[in-house]
């Protein structure tokens, strides 16, 4: 603790030497997300052709030390409602709409849900939250959704939803050969499936989806119109969803192969998902610009 107190007063250093929490501006929060890794260890069940987690870098650690976790959300917390936040780079350069702490996001360099310490995890932060007096601040759940139906992550969810949660499920496909060559896992994309649709009947869920160029070609049309069925088909038989939050690759990653789509291609299927799903918001980002 007394490191972290140490680091409180440096705050160039703050949460760079942290080990779990990590603040950004997020696009989608349209403000502050304190980011919750419970990967430290950086394993995942997926293995996405996209990833940007440096898994060739060794991590700082591989446990999840829970007491130290809310000790450095706690200063997270502290710098973000008192406002030092945006004196500290590249914070300072926030707009003044992005100048509010938006949400605690479980996401990181694995699955969180993977985490044997993931309910608890949820309650201590939940716990946190409310002794700051931040009820209104989400709790949001950022997953492959492979495991949201083992018993001990619904009970993280149960806490996490009574709690201002919200779960962000990624589908980043609709059939099981392409489901398989950009997510790269064991998991039974039915699994995923049936995942998504015992969530969605119970609380309302957002979609979050990446298409990209992998191996100099986008999603085909009959891809995705086998993935504008499959959310119909959650719909159909009593799910809800929110959203779908549509991304492309926004960073190199460390597959060459894994690209960008343009502006006009993420338009594209933006356009046909709303005719598809007229019912469903759909909130596109882009990748960068420059990325040629
Ligand atoms: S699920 Fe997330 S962390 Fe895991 S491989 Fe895919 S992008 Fe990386």
């Amino acid at each position: 603790m007394r490191e972290l107190i140490k680091a409180h007063l440096d705050h160039r250093r703050v949460w760079r030497d942290f080990d779990y929490c990590y603040p950004v501006i997020s696009r989608r929060s349209r403000g502050v997300s304190l980011g919750v890794n419970l990967n430290p260890d950086k394993v995942c069940n997926f293995d996405c052709v996209y990833c940007e987690v440096d898994r060739l870098t060794p991590p700082r650690r591989r446990d999840l030390d829970l007491g130290l976790l809310e000790r450095e959300l706690g200063l997270l917390l502290d710098l973000a409602t008192s406002g030092e936040i945006y004196e500290i780079p590249p914070f300072d350069s926030a707009r003044p709409e992005q100048r509010r702490l938006n949400d605690i996001a479980f996401s990181g360099d694995g699955e969180p849900t993977t985490a044997r310490e993931f309910p608890e995890a949820v309650a201590r932060v939940a716990r946190l939250k409310h002794q700051r007096g931040l009820a209104l601040v989400k709790l949001v759940l950022i997953t492959d959704s492979s495991r949201l139906q083992a018993p001990e992550v619904l009970r993280g969810l149960e806490t996490l939803m009574a709690n201002q949660g919200e779960i962000w499920a990624k589908l980043d496909a609709g059939s099981e050969a392409y489901y398989r060559d950009i997510c790269r896992t064991q998991v039974p994309f039915q699994k995923i499936l049936d995942n998504l649709l015992a969530t969605a009947r119970r609380w309302p869920i957002l979609i979050q989806t990446l298409f990209l160029e992998w191996m100099g070609q986008g999603p085909s049309e009959a891809e995705l119109e086998a993935y504008c069925g499959r959310l119909e088909h959650i719909l159909a038989e009593g799910g809800r969803l929110h959203a779908i939050q549509l991304y492309t690759v926004a960073r190199q990653t460390p597959e060459p192969a894994a690209r960008p789509l343009g502006r006009l291609e993420m338009d594209a299927i933006a356009a046909s998902l709303r005719g598809r799903l007229p019912n469903l918001p759909v909130e596109v980002y882009y990748g960068p610009e420059e990325w040629a």
